[in-house]
């Protein structure tokens, strides 16, 4: 295709591509980089743009007593990605600032593929300061976020333009970091002095997907900032009251109040966005994951023999539920030796092999206070009687704390230190650096995947969507995507109901939090450990059910299916 053959231009402050490139720090990153895989397989004729991160997300190390310390992910650019000829300028705080981009070619698994551009400020012509705004992915402090999304989003649209992508009919905003591409969408009709309503045909041009209810995942920037950044050119356009609050540009507002369609991630999470922001009409596209990057080997043997084409096709796994249970087993087997091997690897006291016969659970996601890592040691006197009925448990842990979240990291340690002194009753792993290969590991070799997120905060989650197109069941609280994707017994487990219960509970003296562990506790003692040891056909039933009913949906092709039908045409 060539460039003017474009239609739609995708905007990411994050995007996984691969192993080694730390382009992402996690779930919007992954989410990105697992729909662009599907526009290249389905020929979706899309472009993407994102920012460079030289020394990338960071590495995270654990010290013996289990503290995160963060280290620089520097990587090798030229070895990934292709500089390309074109340059472009933008002011930031007055001085232009040179930003070439650097080229990704993603191919798809036919003859198609989708080019990301990633932008680099970092050449010699700038300044110091100008330069290390390529440096960080969610480094820094507002002032230098701020600068970053100059580049993001004017930037963006001037390269593209400068390109030659002159076809484009849809600027998809993943997330509102790159909210700023609309005032350069509106200076552009201004200078061209078109005849148009430039309210309105920017609009027409914008589709917006909000990520997160959490306040913290929404930029807010105050107006005395961003009118130095931007400079004289880009004035807020006389509509300040729909997107500054406080004096402050507020970012969601921004692309909330220029796009002709707007979603949340999951039925939930749009329900919650449209109490959040009465006036807007918010419609609702569940995340999904590319099924070709997050099955693992023995499973794709698995699937290429008894489904074949369902790379392509994935709602064709439904038919899973005609694949006899013992390869499935043996393909579970293989994908949990995998991850044990792994984790064997990285202890170094020899007693403390995990074995391929025990029940293993699987918990990996960042580690902040919503998500409660905690959750399941919530009573340890219970845990520990569980484990002593059942004899064994082995737990896999993992996930990053934002360098900033000091929350995050005593989670990380708490659970490093109770992994330390229950040694004699469950094994437990804290494995460092979580990243897209220990994620693929983990998914695919773990028994069950658990996931804690305090209701209603998790806007979808996709591991567990992972998990189960890997033939892995979750055991989850009803937040997110699980609302959907939880039939019980059948699919996996839920853990309460989702609404929250904390006015009555406050009358009885307890919280939600211990209410929800206890929950916890029962389906594993009472349903879940029982079924693995006692029934294991009845397992394998529920690990065929997970692939067949929710592998074959929570997938990207599902969702870039209805982007395209509801949003991009
Ligand atoms: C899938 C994935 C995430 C997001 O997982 P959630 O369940 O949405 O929290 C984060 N990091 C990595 C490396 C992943 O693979």
């Amino acid at each position: 295709m060539t460039n003017n053959n474009i239609r739609i231009a995708y905007f990411s402050m994050e995007i996984a591509l691969q192993p080694g490139m730390p382009t992402y720090a996690g779930g919007l990153g992954i989410l990105a980089g697992d729909t662009l895989r599907s526009a290249a397989d389905m020929n979706v004729p899309m472009v993407a743009i994102s920012l460079l991160p030289r020394r990338g997300y960071f590495h995270q190390t654990l010290t013996d007593d289990g503290w995160q310390n963060e280290t620089e992910a520097n990587w090798v650019v030229e070895d990934f990605l292709k500089q390309t000829s074109t340059c472009i300028e933008v002011y930031i705080d007055g001085r232009p600032v040179i930003i070439r981009a650097w080229q990704y070619q993603l191919s798809g698994s036919g003859d198609s593929s989708v080019d990301i551009y990633f932008l680099d400020s970092d050449s010699e012509e700038n300044s110091d300061y100008d330069r290390s705004l390529s440096h960080f992915l969610y480094g820094g402090d507002g002032h230098y976020r701020l600068c970053q999304e100059v580049i993001l989003g004017i930037g963006g649209v001037r390269m593209l333009e400068a390109m030659g992508y002159s076809g484009l009919q849809r600027y998809h905003l993943n997330e509102g970091h790159s909210s700023l591409l609309i005032l350069e969408l509106r200076e552009q009709r201004r200078r061209a002095g078109d005849d148009v309503d430039i309210t309105e045909s920017v609009r027409d041009l914008c589709v917006f997907t909000t990520h997160t209810p959490v306040p913290a995942g929404h930029d807010k920037f105050p107006l005395n900032e961003v009118s130095t950044v931007l400079g004289p050119d880009y004035s807020l356009l006389g509509c300040e009251d729909l997107f500054c609050f406080d004096n402050k540009l507020n970012m969601t507002y921004l692309a909330l109040a220029n796009s002709r369609y707007i979603n949340g991630v999951a039925k939930k999470h749009s329900q919650l966005s449209r109490q959040m922001y009465a006036g807007y009409h918010i419609d609702s596209i569940t995340n999904g994951v590319h099924a070709g990057t997050w099955v693992c080997e023995p499973m794709q043997q698995l699937y290429d023999q008894y489904i074949p084409g369902w790379r392509l096709d994935n709602a064709s796994l439904r038919s899973a539920l005609n694949i006899p249970c013992t390869p499935i087993l043996q393909a579970h087997q293989a994908a949990k030796q995998a991850l044990l091997e792994t984790v064997n690897q990285h202890y170094n006291q020899p007693a403390k092999q995990m074995e391929i016969d025990i029940f293993t659970i699987g918990f990996a996601r960042r580690a902040t206070v919503y998500k409660r890592l905690g959750l399941l040691f919530s009573d340890i006197e219970r845990l520990k009687s569980i484990c002593a009925k059942f004899v064994r448990l082995q737990i896999v842990f993992a996930g990053k704390a934002h360098p900033n979240d000091q929350q995050g990291k005593l989670l990380i340690q708490k659970i490093i230190h109770l992994a330390n002194n229950l040694n004699q009753h469950i094994n437990i792993v804290f494995l460092p650096d979580y990243s897209i290969n220990l994620a693929k590991l983990m998914v695919s070799g773990c028994d069950l995947w658990l996931n804690t997120p305090q209701p209603p905060l998790e806007a979808s989650g996709t591991s567990g969507m992972k998990a189960a197109l890997n033939g892995v069941p979750s055991l989850s609280t009803m937040d997110g995507w699980w609302l959907e994707g939880c039939l019980e017994g059948l699919t996996g487990w839920g853990i309460g109901n989702g609404e929250s219960i904390a006015e009555k509970l406050t009358a009885q003296g307890s919280d939600q939090s211990q209410v929800e562990a206890s929950l916890l506790y029962n389906k594993l003692e009472q349903i879940i450990l029982p079924l693995y040891y006692q029934n294991q056909h009845g397992y394998l039933e529920v690990m065929r059910n997970a692939i067949a009913l929710n592998g074959s949906y929570f997938n990207a092709e599902r969702m870039l299916n209805q982007y395209i039908a509801k949003a991009y045409y």
